[in-house]
């Protein structure tokens, strides 16, 4: 089986965490096409490299001299360079690069960070560099062009056997290099994946998978060691995020796992991530909790609504004419709520208001804001019944005022709404109602 291994800026931030990733490559002959950022950081008040070099465009765009920037960017790859005792040539790699630097564009400069990291794993790793801007092939409106990249891709994966690759960039076919968004080196570990047929695409990255709920909000929550796309999806859009988003099509298209490693602590099991889960894989009836707080929720009533066509579309073109993008819309028989971001409307809300009630005529109108929204996530709760009537009596009984619940369409999350100042009670109630005793009565 092929396995991609995809190393993100943590696991290459120095000559130590350069050892780790040889040795996790080294233990597993199935790793044999290697993707790395840029050297991210070393401790948490350091700067990633790719910080430092947008850094670096913005003294070109406002004409500073940015040549002791540029010296501190060199000695972060010179270091690690002197410490594994590495030959190629990143001095006079690197004074060539700061000697052209106005000639080249602010793409090629940020991508320069995964280049430089991704020319010393190979010279460390034994194995040959490929350049993403030769294989990864971009159409000029930013987009890649996945039959173009498959044919390369292959063709070098036939011709070198094994290889580093540096993430997060590639270029059009007429060389001009492009970037994919921030946390990008995701992106193109997913689409070499894909790409090349890979039986596992592997995020090797500095957690060791996701967790079942916030640290901050519970002590030492459960990792989760299965997980669904969907699920994730839900997790990540209420703020559980491990991995850059974008990076889920191309290898969830086609079926291919994902894992989530963690580099400094490879025993650890991670987390896998599938289409589905698999037999005799259903084990925890939550996967997770996440949730977010400040939201707003706009209930909206009148008598005898639900006879009249095109009401709530109504009030949600509103939204629209504002720009504003809308979360959920719990209904009722006569009324409805359509809950928004607080940020994104606090400039807005009363003019949208306002116009609600010229353009509907409600009997009613009403606004909760402080609202926070709570994900409870598992895709076992469809099969089992009456999962949601024991999380609002937990909640009930804790005393927290459930202010508003949906379900997602394909039963996967109950989504709730408390007050801001319920939110952490909210969390910790519902896991240690189901995670933590699911836990007590396995052991
Ligand atoms: N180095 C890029 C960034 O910091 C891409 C990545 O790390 O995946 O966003």
């Amino acid at each position: 089986m092929i396995k991609i291994a995809k190393f993100g800026g943590s696991s290459v931030a120095s000559a130590e965490q350069f050892r780790k990733v040889k040795a996790i490559v080294e233990a597993d002959p199935d790793r044999r096409f290697v993707v790395v950022s840029a050297a991210g950081k070393r401790f948490s008040a350091d700067n990633k490299i790719t910080d430092l070099l947008l850094l670096v465009n913005a003294h070109i765009q406002y004409h500073v001299d940015c040549t002791s920037l540029l010296a501190d960017i060199e000695q972060r790859f010179v270091d690690i360079a002197e410490e594994l005792g590495l030959k190629w040539p990143v001095r006079e790699k690197f004074e060539l690069f700061a000697k052209n630097i106005k000639k080249h564009s602010p793409e090629y400069i940020v991508a320069r960070g995964e280049w430089f990291t991704a020319h010393l794993m190979a010279e460390y790793l034994g194995m040959p560099f490929v350049d993403a801007a030769d294989v990864v092939v971009f159409h000029h409106n930013g987009e890649v062009d996945m039959e173009r990249t498959a044919a390369r891709l292959k063709d070098v994966m036939v011709r070198q056997g094994s290889f580093v690759l540096p993430g997060f960039y590639g270029a059009t076919v007429d060389g001009q290099i492009k970037l994919f968004q921030r946390g990008g080196g995701d992106i193109t570990g997913a689409i070499l994946a894909r790409c090349i047929d890979a039986g596992l695409y592997e995020n090797w990255t500095d957690v060791s998978g996701f967790l079942s709920a916030d640290p901050r909000i519970v002590e030492n929550p459960r990792s989760i060691r299965r997980i669904t796309f969907d699920e994730m999806r839900e997790l990540s859009y209420m703020g559980a995020s491990v991995l850059q988003e974008e990076a889920i099509f191309p290898v969830r298209e086609v079926n291919i796992p994902i894992q989530i490693k963690n580099t400094n602590r490879p025993q650890d099991e991670g987390t896998i991530i599938r289409e589905k889960a698999r037999l005799g894989e259903d084990e925890h009836l939550i996967t997770g909790i996440a949730g977010k707080r400040d939201f707003i929720s706009v209930h909206v009533k009148k008598a005898h609504m639900s006879g009249e066509v095109g009401f709530v579309r109504k009030a949600l073109s509103v939204f629209e004419r504002y720009g504003i993008s809308v979360e959920h819309i719990p209904t009722g028989v006569d009324s409805f709520s359509v809950v928004v971001n607080g940020a994104d409307v606090r400039d807005s809300i009363y003019s949208i208001v306002t116009d609600i009630r010229r353009e509907l005529d409600p009997d009613d109108i009403t606004m909760v804001d402080k609202l926070a929204l709570i994900s409870v996530v598992g895709r076992n709760m469809s099969k089992r019944s009456g999962t949601s009537g024991k999380i609002f009596g937990a909640l009930g009984e804790a005393g927290v005022n459930i202010r508003m619940i949906t379900q997602s369409s394909q039963e996967i999350s109950i989504i709730m709404g408390v007050n801001n100042d319920d939110f952490e009670r909210a969390i910790q109630v519902i896991y240690n109602r189901f995670v933590r005793d699911e836990m007590v009565t396995a052991s």
